[in-house]
């Protein structure tokens, strides 16, 4: 089974970072997958995204990923990860990261430094036949590396300063490993399949104990 599923995390805006936090994901078995294991699924998930990117900065078309991007990506979400860990607590983080990420103090210091090393312009754009917007435009010539990674730094440091953080959960079905953003204060599970997992093996986990009772 693929645990990709990109409809539920949009219903609430621009959830870039977290987007990018659920890049790492359970693999259908009892491992995690990477879908940005490879530039190739750097370069997907770029395009795939092109109009949040663009928001914050980045202008992501054309784009094609190199090992400079995916690594600087994938240390910009270690330090999410970090972090989603910490705005959870008391709960307990996503188990794919038990035991591997930095600390939250680290953490904090690798997202700054990726958003400080391209400065930005907060500029107001308003077309003659549109809507005011805000945005940010990066000020200089920087490789495109580092402004990937700034625009997501800024994306994770404006998720983890608003709102949505305090509704941020770890999906606590078995094998899940996703993060993800309540719509509703009861809501358990980061999408229904996962409750379904989580009531048959609840279900099961009960029949073994009478079975163990005789
Ligand atoms: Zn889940």
């Amino acid at each position: 089974m693929d645990e990709r599923d990109d409809t539920i995390n949009h219903m609430h805006g621009d959830h870039l970072a977290l987007d990018l936090a659920v890049t790492i994901r359970h693999d259908g078995h009892d491992g995690v997958a990477d879908d940005l294991a490879q530039p190739a699924g750097l370069t997907a998930w770029v395009l795939g995204h092109a109009e949040d990117l663009r928001r914050h900065g980045f202008p992501a078309v054309p784009f094609t990923a190199d090992e400079a991007s995916r690594a600087a990506v994938a240390e910009v979400r270690t330090a999410l990860r970090a972090l989603f860990a910490r705005a959870v607590l008391p709960g307990p983080p996503s188990s794919a990261d038990t035991g591997r990420l930095p600390d939250p103090a680290a953490a904090l210091e690798r997202l700054n430094a990726a958003a400080a090393r391209v400065p930005v312009h907060y500029r107001l754009a308003w077309p003659q036949d549109g809507a005011p917007a805000a945005g940010h435009h990066p000020a200089g010539e920087h490789p495109r590396a580092e402004l990937l990674a700034a625009a997501l730094a800024r994306a994770g440091i404006a998720f983890l300063a608003g709102p949505d953080r305090a509704r941020l959960r770890a999906c606590p079905a078995p094998r899940c490993v996703r993060y993800f953003v309540q719509s509703h204060p009861r809501q358990e599970w980061c999408k229904p399949s996962c409750g379904n997992r989580a009531r048959v093996a609840r279900h099961h986990a009960r029949q073994r104990a009478r079975e163990a009772l005789g």
